[in-house]
């Protein structure tokens, strides 16, 4: 057991979870399952929280302290946030081609597809919309009568969409200019931003700016807030690696509990919840797992010559199973931190600054998945989105993902930002709600992977990168 690498102890753990939850519900056992076994995965997922953002806040100032020339810094900043962005536009850019490619949409079949054209165009002419593309049912006699239905079944969801759609409207109105999200970055108050979660761009700020007056002050001032900073962090570290050496259990813990919850005491239910959206499943899973198998490779061969195909799976295999078994690449973020820099051995320096960033900001999985979302729920109610909205979607879909809090479900609530862009209905993410918790462990995957590519890019970029393959990925997280 001791030589068996900690991923494969974490694979262990997660297949026994699924294990367990599936008998559980058989056995009529899911409540047990939920009140005992559950909340441990919920430690787990607190205790790696815990850690993240205070680690965040003192690696960075360390990285930023420890770099020594604000030039450079700013030439890494830059490079950072380009190649992200460019790895963000080519995930989206494959969903879109898959999602065009298969058209899961319009795979379903072709009465409820009418009937969903029916209810878009009630909820479209209730928001003042013109619906310029396709056949227009609400003016065809054949359809008539369905449509009466239909406007009879949706009356109260609309009412209720639209009251709330005009409070939220009118709020946001009134507080945002096209300056917010730099605004946002900026916090007023220091200890709010720490306390509170998902602000964690304001924390990212504060420590760089700390990080850069650190090199401003002379040397006998600030060597001592380094070295505080240094050991502070090496304490967080050892944090990582104990809360690790019980991730199997908790990982065991945490499937168990999620599968409970959505199976019940009944399996077959989950099996038909997935047998609607198996199209959609399948072409989001499709373009998730090219990104982890041969996009981010090919890039890496691209850039780093030296790291090979499956060295680089060795070595981030920790990260990778942690961010699917917890859906938050934010609680990952310890981890792969350590992953990045034992195994692939990247520079602190490096990796203390960009991977930060990259938690909150990168999330190519995300970003892959809510383009695909968005154009298949246009093709499930019989819309096709032309070229010009498509393009809409990229830009939405980048910015969208760039606000995605890297925690579970969070691109699922941003997704409504990218339906409103194109003028489609926000209160369909309902749809997809079923098998959105399974799809999201693999889009965790692809942001955190898509994280270390970039961040191992840049240190090679900077000759901060020295990759030894003899390195045993199983010793990572051992106690010394
Ligand atoms: N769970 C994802 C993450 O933490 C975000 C999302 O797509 O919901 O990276």
């Amino acid at each position: 057991m001791k030589k068996l690498a900690l991923h494969w102890k974490i694979i262990i753990g997660m297949v026994l979870g699924i294990i367990w939850a599936l008998l559980s519900s058989f056995m009529g056992w899911s409540s047990f399952t939920i009140n005992w076994i559950d909340p441990f995965g919920t430690i787990f997922i607190n205790l790696l929280k815990l850690i993240a953002v205070p680690l965040v806040l003192f690696s960075i100032i360390s990285g930023v302290a420890n770099i020594g020339d604000p030039k450079s810094l700013g030439r890494m900043g830059g490079k950072t946030l380009l190649i992200y962005l460019l790895t963000t536009v080519m995930a989206i850019s494959l969903g879109l081609l898959l999602v065009n490619t298969v058209k899961p949409g319009k795979l379903i079949d072709k009465q409820s597809r009418i009937d969903n054209r029916i209810n878009y165009e009630i909820w479209a002419s209730s928001q003042g919309y013109e619906i310029k593309d396709g056949i227009n049912y609400l003016k065809d006699p054949a359809y008539m009568k369905r449509a009466q239905e239909i406007t009879e079944l949706t009356k109260n969801d609309l009412k209720e969409v639209s009251v709330a759609d005009k409070l939220d409207k009118a709020n946001k109105q009134k507080e945002t200019t096209p300056l917010q999200p730099l605004v946002d970055i900026v916090p007023d108050n220091f200890f709010f931003a720490l306390s509170s979660n998902g602000l964690m761009l304001q924390i990212i700020f504060f420590a760089i700016f700390f990080g850069v007056c650190l090199l401003f002050i002379p040397n006998d001032k600030s060597q001592p807030v380094v070295t505080l900073v240094d050991s502070i962090n090496e304490v967080f570290l050892k944090m990582v690696d104990l809360v690790m050496q019980a991730a199997p259990f908790f990982v065991f813990a945490l499937l168990a509990g999620v599968v409970s919850k959505m199976a019940g005491n009944d399996i077959g239910k989950v099996v038909e919840i997935f047998k609607g959206l198996s199209w959609y499943s399948l072409t989001v899973l499709a373009g998730l797992l090219l990104m982890i198998f041969l996009a981010y490779p090919s890039i890496l061969k691209a850039f780093v010559k030296k790291i090979p195909y499956v060295g680089f799976f060795k070595a981030m295999g920790p990260a990778q199973t942690l961010a699917f078994s917890t859906s938050s690449s934010a609680a990952t973020l310890p981890v792969t931190m350590e992953c990045v820099e034992h195994n692939l051995g990247v520079d602190k320096k490096i990796s203390s600054f960009v991977l930060p960033i990259g938690a909150t900001v990168n999330m190519d999985g995300t970003s892959l998945y809510q383009a695909i979302a968005v154009v298949f729920l246009a093709q499930l109610h019989m819309i096709d989105l032309t070229i010009g909205q498509q393009l809409t979607v990229v830009l939405t879909t980048t910015l969208a993902s760039i606000g995605s809090a890297a925690v579970p479900s969070a691109g699922l609530v941003m997704l409504i930002i990218v339906l409103d862009s194109v003028g489609l209905n926000p209160a369909w993410i309902a749809i997809i709600f079923p098998v959105d918790r399974i799809l999201d462990m693999f889009r965790t995957v692809v942001n955190v992977t898509g994280d270390a590519t970039v961040c191992t890019i840049i240190a090679d970029g900077e000759k901060m990168l020295n990759y030894q393959e003899a390195k045993d990925p199983t010793e990572t997280f051992e106690l010394d």
